[in-house]
């Protein structure tokens, strides 16, 4: 298989998308899926492409992280890759099997460089505080959505990572819920090697204990669960030395509440992750328009009729205070949904920050995917879902 001369390999595929990548290169390309149903057009990807480029990325990072770009590929190609990624793509998804011609070019966040050797962990954080309507309960979104899981099945087990955890900035309830994930990772963890995936749900967390004793820069999960939080927990762009590594946890299980008690340094990623997220609660969803993306057109309009750039505070405020509550709703269902991913490698370089703990120092890098917009219909299935979680969760106790 190859684009544009170079050689590329299937990584991973969603509803809407599949992402190959491009081998001796820094990208991946997105390749759009087409039936005859969802034909995109030149307009709508456009809006998504800005969406992320002008919405999602400035507001998590307060500058322009990475862009994304719209290519346009030869119909031989298409039909091509089409073609060659038949096999290796998963059996369930294969019914899509049209690729418009029009595909997102992005940098590969699974790697630093693909000159070096790359760690990169994604972490599916989902929604990190308790949403108003579940406060009666002391349960948060996630957790109840796991009991759910269970009894339809979807699950085999019950996961104890808790999201109010990782977003706590309590270090080792921080450290406690990427455990947590690593022994049941669902779709909410996975860890890759020089941009392949080693570690997953279909994994056993010795293999993932194994991968990281292997790894001289590591040595053990105690040091890798240090790095991840400090990480998480720092501004993205600045070296960070940790003193003493933590001591060994010993997680318990007792997950009868999920704990509200949090504070996040204020100029932290995760913060920043947060804020976003909360912005649904200004929401009173009553009715919504049937128009599915048509939002993100309107809000691109509104952004430029306002002059608003959002990597000025200002304007962040700005946005916050003016726009369509609707339109927040849905950068907040967007950032509930996408993934961080954390990059380290030990291969230093003066382009990305060190983290440093003792004699081990590496380069890392912390970017965000996952940030294409969402359909207005998400918000009624989150309103039946919370419904449902509450029945059940009644019916339970
Ligand atoms: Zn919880």
């Amino acid at each position: 298989m190859s684009v544009f001369g170079n050689a590329v390999k299937y990584l991973n595929e969603g509803n809407v998308h599949v992402v190959i990548s491009i081998l001796n290169t820094d990208y991946v390309i997105r390749l759009i899926k087409e039936d005859g149903r969802t034909v995109k057009n030149m307009e709508i990807i456009r809006n998504s492409v800005n969406f992320v480029n002008i919405v999602m990325i400035p507001l998590l990072f307060g500058y322009y992280q990475y862009r994304e770009e719209i290519i346009k590929l030869s119909s031989e190609d298409i039909l091509k890759l089409s073609k060659d990624l038949f096999n290796v793509r998963p059996k369930q998804r294969r019914v899509k099997s049209n690729f418009s011609q029009f595909a997102i070019k992005a940098p590969n966040l699974t790697i630093i460089s693909h000159n070096s050797e790359n760690y990169c962990l994604e972490i599916k954080p989902k929604e990190g505080f308790m949403a108003g309507n579940f406060s009666r309960y002391s349960k948060c979104y996630y957790c109840l959505k796991q009991l759910l899981k269970l009894q339809e099945n979807e699950v085999e087990y019950i996961s104890s990572y808790c999201p109010l955890d990782l977003f706590s900035g309590d270090r080792k309830r921080m450290r406690k819920a990427i455990l947590n994930l690593i022994k049941n990772p669902q779709n909410n963890l996975k860890l890759f090697k020089d941009g392949n995936i080693v570690y997953n749900e279909k994994s056993n967390v010795k293999d993932f204990e194994m991968i990281i004793k292997n790894t001289s820069s590591f040595n053990t999960l105690n040091i890798f669960l240090d790095l991840i939080t400090e990480i998480l927990l720092g501004d993205g762009i600045s070296d960070i030395v940790i003193q003493e590594s933590s001591k060994e946890l010993n997680i318990d299980t007792n997950n009868e509440k999920c704990n509200k008690d949090g504070h996040l340094p204020a100029n932290c990623f995760l913060h920043r992750l947060l804020n976003l997220q909360k912005l649904s609660e200004k929401l009173n969803l009553n009715s919504t328009s049937n128009e599915d993306f048509r939002y993100v057109f309107m809000l691109l309009k509104d952004m430029k009729e306002l002059n608003i750039n959002l990597i000025n505070m200002d304007d962040r405020n700005k946005l916050f205070e003016t726009i369509d509550p609707l339109y927040l709703a849905m950068i907040s269902a967007v950032a509930k949904d996408c993934s961080i991913m954390v990059c380290l490698s030990p291969q230093t370089s003066e382009l990305y920050p060190s983290i440093t703990l003792k004699d081990i120092s590496l380069s890392y890098k912390i970017s965000v995917t996952d940030l294409e917009p969402k359909s207005i219909k998400s918000l009624t299935k989150r309103k039946t879902t919370e419904q449902m979680l509450i029945e059940l969760y009644e019916k339970k106790s």
